[in-house]
């Protein structure tokens, strides 16, 4: 058992108590098996069970339709971005018999290196736009107006565009989807949702393909989720029985345990699934179902975040709030301390009241609250508190 953590770190990140509690169970007798949930096959049974209860559990709270499907695989969001890539442009080539470059929209660190990762597996890319261009610092922190980009990108192909819905280190998060790419039958909105799947309501018919990674609102590091249009797996399957063809187009071949249309075949166990992981994310999702499903966990959040801005705000002189109101995150609130020689001093008093995790990254300085699903209404009315208080006190 535990003291109810106030955990603030940006991933790997807090769990329900609740989850690991079971799951601590389950990691030594599953089922009164007389074995852990880690310790059987990956084609037994109780793991085809877990896998299939997973996917369930999933197409249950986010309304999966029909024309999606739904598989798990090894590996983080760094192996979502890099698959992305060679998937999606294989999957252009089975419908169109050609390449066009993967469009990427730059809003923070993550959807950066997701396009110098496609550009290093020597993949045509295109950055739609870079927001720092827009902004006059030069920084990451704001997303521009439709009206700034959407004109450039008419009529031009795209095997996919990538955009990354929630920036973690920058604390920029994409209030909506841009109406300029979801008003295009002929682009497949690809969007990496690491750090805020499940947070709030999503279209799932709006994307060809979501990708997140564990370790932040569903589980632990080690399983990647996705969520791909049925069409895009046909499409690459096609395409990948014309060899000769993708050899002449230059398009690399994806690994095989990274090859969408086999894990899905095999579902999603091609090779050895983490099932304890994947375990522990289907706690989450039935937690979370049992506990309202993302309604109202995305109430939950917006409260959080409401409750952490309106006290950061209210010390325009002490606290610098970096991102454009119009695109926080309601995951990771970033601050900076206005006053020099501070930033040790809040992280220590912070501790002393138990609220941890509270160090910006290491690119960006300052402080990052990640207020998770997992993160408590009640810690973050904490850490609010603490905030007002170490303002008045070093003002
Ligand atoms: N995308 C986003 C939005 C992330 O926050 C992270 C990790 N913090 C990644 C991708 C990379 O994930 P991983 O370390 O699991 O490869």
């Amino acid at each position: 058992d535990r003291e109810e953590p106030n955990y603030f770190g940006a991933g790997p990140a807090q769990l329900p108590t609740n989850v690991l509690q079971k799951a601590a169970l389950d990691l030594i007798n599953y089922n009164d098996l007389g074995l852990g949930i880690g310790e059987i096959s990956h084609r037994s049974k109780d793991a085809t069970e877990v896998i299939n209860n997973s996917k369930e559990h999933l197409r249950k709270l986010l309304a999966v339709p029909e024309t999606h499907e739904v598989f798990f695989m090894q590996g983080g969001g760094t192996t979502g971005f890099s698959s992305l890539a060679t998937n999606l442009m294989t999957a252009y080539v089975g419908a169109t018999g050609t390449t066009a470059p993967g469009g990427y929209l730059v809003t923070g660190s993550w959807s950066e290196k997701a396009e110098q990762e496609a550009a290093r597996l020597r993949l045509s890319t295109e950055i739609i736009f870079d927001s720092r261009k827009f902004d006059a610092n030069g920084k990451y922190g704001s997303i521009p107006d439709e009206s700034q980009w959407c004109e450039n990108i008419k009529g031009k192909k795209y095997s996919y565009v990538y955009l990354c819905e929630n920036e973690t280190v920058h604390g920029v998060e994409w209030p909506t989807l841009p109406k300029c790419l979801e008003d295009r039958d002929d682009i497949e909105i690809v969007a990496d949702l690491s750090s805020d799947i499940l947070s709030r309501k999503v279209d799932i018919s709006k994307y060809g393909v979501i990708m997140a990674g564990a370790q932040k609102n569903i589980g632990l590091a080690g399983l990647t989720l996705y969520i791909i249009k049925k069409s895009i797996l046909e499409n690459i399957s096609n395409a990948e029985a014309n060899d000769a063809l993708l050899a002449q187009l230059n398009v690399p071949v994806t690994p095989i345990a990274f090859d969408y249309p086999i894990v899905v075949k095999n579902n999603s166990a091609y090779n050895t699934i983490p099932i304890f992981t994947l375990h522990i994310m289907d706690l989450v999702f039935q937690n979370l179902l049992k506990h309202g499903g993302v309604e109202q966990q995305e109430k939950e959040n917006d409260e959080k975040a409401k409750i952490l801005y309106t006290a950061l705000d209210a010390c325009p002189d002490f606290y610098n709030m970096p991102v454009d109101p119009k695109c926080r995150s309601k995951m990771n609130v970033v601050f900076t301390l206005k006053k020099e020689g501070l930033d040790d001093l809040f992280l220590k008093e912070a501790a002393a009241l138990k609220l941890t995790g509270l160090k910006g990254h290491r690119s960006v300085g300052g402080f990052r609250a990640s207020i998770y699903n997992a993160v408590s209404v009640q810690s973050v009315d904490k850490l609010a508190k603490f905030a007002t208080k170490f303002a008045k006190e070093h003002s």
